[in-house]
């Protein structure tokens, strides 16, 4: 495609392009500013996502879609807002909130390149936020399928969100969802021996990202997709490089990457787990109001786990044994 820096779409005019994805072509966008008139833009960047329509099957328009369908729904501090789109005859043209840290594949690989990963303090703050993020979508009977540190980018005040629902499918009624879509390197093994599966697929995509936050190593990264099934399927973890953290965060991890799906904890679980210590208690200004807006400080995703003492550490410790023994039952 050619370069559309300077082009107008509908009420999105394409400023400068960003990157390349799998489908489409992101650059950096402003809108139109109603409130002036058709003349002015406002300040604000965007990331408009520009996917070609010219060559589409059914199937390529039916993911477009679907992934405007998806992201029009959804309203969290933690998931990449969506803000308008229009399809025009050879294009869609999807305007998003723009996130100007990048993706968290990026940030560990600069980490890499010092020989440093996450403090453990930053990876539990992060996968805090991921998981509110993960909670929401299932909450909204959303599975994203292609979880993975390069669909989770940093937004201002460094909030994490999760982007990218190109492949995100709404939980149907039917327990049959065994299409093959997805990353492979972070595929569930349900996925892979194209069994039926559910949200728990993105619990294991999710443990494959902590796994790489934690080292700096893709958990599984492999050739070719027979070896990875084999290695996914196995249900044996890879042993080095060892996550460096304490015992109840590896173990955390460790669940989430479970063969049989059931063994995974759910999403809620994890949080739970993350924030039972409550060391730390938000501040809220109307105690009744439990609701997190978009525009509300996302304060509240700060770190629990912080200056967690023996004692805590103990309880924390229990309450994950009685987790795994329910999901064991
Ligand atoms: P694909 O799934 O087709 O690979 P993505 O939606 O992941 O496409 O976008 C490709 C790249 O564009 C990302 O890796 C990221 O660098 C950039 N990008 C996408 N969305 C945003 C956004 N909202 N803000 C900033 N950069 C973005
Ligand atoms: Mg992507």
């Amino acid at each position: 495609m050619e370069n559309l820096a300077g082009k107008e779409y509908g009420d999105c005019a394409l400023v400068e392009f960003m990157n390349k994805g799998s489908f489409g072509f992101v650059y950096k966008a402003r809108l139109t500013d109603k409130e002036t008139g058709s003349t002015g833009y406002k300040g604000e960047i965007y990331a408009a996502k520009i996917l070609s329509l010219e060559n589409a099957t059914d199937r390529h328009r039916e993911l477009v879609n679907r992934e405007i369908n998806i992201l029009q729904q959804l309203d969290h501090p933690n998931v990449v807002h969506y803000q308008y789109h229009i399809v025009a005859d050879k294009i869609a043209c999807i305007v998003m909130e723009y996130c100007s840290g990048g993706t968290l594949f990026q940030h560990i690989g600069a980490l890499k390149r010092d020989n440093k990963v996450m403090d453990e303090e930053e990876f539990v703050s992060t996968l805090i936020q991921i998981a509110k993020g993960v909670e929401f979508l299932h909450d909204n009977a959303i599975i994203h399928r292609d979880l993975k540190t390069k669909n989770m980018y940093t937004g201002d005040k460094k909030v994490i969100k999760i982007g990218d629902f190109g492949v995100a499918k709404l939980i149907s009624n039917s327990p049959k969802m065994s299409v093959l879509v997805g990353t492979p390197y972070y595929l569930s093994p349900e996925i892979l021996e194209e069994k039926p599966y559910d949200e728990k697929t993105d619990i294991w995509s999710l443990g494959c990202s902590c796994y790489e936050m934690a080292t700096g190593n893709y958990a599984f990264h492999l050739d070719t997709m027979e070896a990875l099934k084999e290695a996914v399927c196995k249900g044996k973890l890879p042993e080095s490089p060892a996550i460096p953290y304490n015992d109840d965060i590896e173990n955390l991890i460790k669940q989430m990457l479970s063969k049989v799906s059931a063994d995974r904890p759910t999403i809620k679980q994890i949080l739970k787990f993350l924030q039972e210590p409550q060391t730390y208690k938000p501040k809220r200004n109307d105690s009744s109001s439990q609701k997190v807006s978009r525009s509300e400080s996302t304060e509240s995703n700060v770190y629990f786990y912080k200056g967690m003492d023996e004692k805590m550490k103990k309880k924390n410790r229990k309450f994950w044994e009685k987790e795994s023994e329910k999901l064991q039952k």
